[in-house]
């Protein structure tokens, strides 16, 4: 089984171990550098990116995080999680840290300038049975990717959708993956077993 860490210094790391557990992974936090360098994938959960950045510069794993991701580590990042793997953000907070590993730019609390949470269901490349029901918390979108990185989802164009409609909101570029939701939080581990198998292949 590969062994799969999650990021442990803020936001819903057991969520992500359940769901990976459940997905078929062996899990693993992580907050230190040596912890880092012997998972074979990492998921960045969902949270508060601006304290997640700060805490990966305070804990030294900023630079090894950038390096093992140039190096093909798999990541996954769920909403915060996609934050930091955004080459660009806008109404980032000044003093917040890019991970990056996607060519997107992504627009923090996109969703939460209408509502705090949103939900709808999804078709999402590579999961074939079904649309999946997607959480937004105070979620971002992606504004645009470049031509490296493929779009998996949208928010469905509907009315009720309002502005949020058509956005982007799962993307993949190479072994990272990152969603504008948290499947980590609904029961249907399909994203964290497309991860896992991810990892798998790596
Ligand atoms: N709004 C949060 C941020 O900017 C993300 C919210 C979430 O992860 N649920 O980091």
């Amino acid at each position: 089984r590969p062994l799969i860490g999650v990021l442990a210094l803020q936001g819903d790391v057991r969520e992500h171990v359940a769901a990976l557990t459940a997905a078929g992974a062996a899990t693993t936090s992580v907050r230190r550098p040596e912890e880092l360098s012997r998972v074979d994938g990492l998921v960045l959960p969902g949270g508060e990116s601006t304290t997640i950045s700060r805490l990966l510069a305070t804990f030294d794993l900023l630079e090894p995080l950038r390096a093992r991701i140039a190096d093909g580590l798999p990541v996954y990042g769920s909403c915060a999680g996609m934050i930091l793997l955004a080459e660009k953000i806008i109404d980032g907070r000044p003093d917040q840290h890019q991970v990056g590993g996607i060519d997107m730019v992504v627009r923090r609390n996109a969703f939460g300038r209408q509502v705090d949470s949103f939900e709808a269901d999804l078709d999402v490349t590579g999961l074939d049975d079904g649309p999946v029901h997607a959480v937004f918390i105070r979620a971002p979108w992606v504004e645009s990717v470049s031509a490296e990185a493929e779009v998996l989802a949208r928010v469905p164009d509907t009315q009720a959708a309002g502005e949020a409609g058509g956005r982007i909101v799962a993307v993949r570029q190479g072994r990272v993956l990152a969603t504008a939701f948290h499947p980590e939080l609904t029961g249907d581990h399909r994203v964290h077993r497309l991860f896992t198998d991810l990892v798998r292949e790596a």
